[in-house]
């Protein structure tokens, strides 16, 4: 009687164990999100326009979303650009996630370091990293969770950086505003009911700015969000007017929303912005509990779209 005693155990372990898993994969997790940004930053490492770490970016993310490749979810929009560093093959990626209302909800991230920084080893680990593993875990979560309201679509853009130190609009934004052209030429523009940039929010002291570029009713939204999730310490601290990915689609008449937190690192004279685009954005500046809060903020803003 012993044995299938055991067996009946080991079969009733095995069950507990599968719901556990199962119970583990219902949540946007931000320990994963975490997970996928080490790997992202460290099997890329700097990936400026041209540079090896660049294409390795790219091949990370074209295995990542190989179950969305394999439905014909996921595609890639490779387009040339004249800078004053050279001319650069740049590349978008789009992840789709069919819901169940007419419209889309964009959710972008730029992948790519900065190219004046090339020779500074700058791996961006907030700056493109963490928002990059953020966007990789929420689709993962996606693959079992499909939306419920508007589609989804994760835009992980090229050339979002200034190709020069000093910021210059002409030389910068350049993935979001081919996508933004191409998506206003063939009618996709239409569809789309909020663009949402997420950008530098994986840092260890958090806190999203009033983003005064964003459009007002998804500043109230995501000011909505933060109170249900419990997370208002994490948002609006400082107001300012961020000029992001959001720019290219807000000119086009398109409701935007920048989750951005410019204040990264403790201001110095020799660094007036922090750890923001120096080589000290390294991962020891990252936190799975800051990249949770993320996720949360980002997930109810979702719904409170949706719900709209
Ligand atoms: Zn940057």
């Amino acid at each position: 009687m012993k044995r299938p005693m055991i067996a009946r155990n080991a079969a009733l372990f095995a069950v507990l164990l599968l719901c556990l898993c199962a119970q583990a994969q219902q949540k946007l997790s931000g320990q994963r999100a975490y997970t996928f940004t080490k790997q992202f930053v460290e099997g890329s490492g700097p990936r400026w326009l041209g540079s090896p770490g660049h294409t390795k970016a790219e091949n990370i993310l074209r295995k990542h979303f190989a179950p969305e490749k394999a439905k014909g979810h996921f595609g890639e929009d490779a387009f040339t650009v004249n800078t004053s560093l050279g001319t650069f093959v740049m590349r978008n990626f789009i992840a789709k996630y069919p819901g169940k209302k007419d419209g889309i909800i964009v959710i972008a991230t730029h992948y790519e370091t900065n190219i004046w920084l090339r020779d500074t080893g700058f791996v961006g680990a907030n700056d493109g990293g963490a928002t990059t593993g953020l966007l990789m875990e929420l689709g993962t979560y996606l693959r079992t969770h499909p939306p419920q309201g508007y589609s989804i679509w994760l835009l992980f853009d090229d050339g979002e950086e200034s190709m020069q130190r000093q910021w210059n609009d002409n030389e910068a934004l350049y993935g979001t505003r081919h996508a933004a052209a191409r998506w206003s030429a063939d009618g996709t523009l239409n569809k789309i009911k909020a663009f949402i940039v997420t950008d530098m929010i994986g840092d260890k002291d958090l806190n999203l700015n009033l983003d005064d570029n964003s459009t007002p009713w998804l500043r109230d939204i995501l000011r909505q969000a933060a109170k249900n999730t419990g997370h208002s310490g994490s948002v609006f601290k400082r107001p300012i007017a961020v000029v992001d990915d959001h720019i290219p689609f807000k000119e086009r008449g398109v409701p935007v929303l920048d989750m951005i937190d410019l204040d990264y690192g403790q201001p110095s004279f020799s660094h007036p912005e922090g750890w923001h685009h120096t080589p000290q954005d390294t991962m020891d500046k990252v936190s799975a509990h800051s990249l949770q809060i993320s996720a949360d903020l980002l997930l109810e803003t979702i719904h409170l779209i949706d719900k709209r």
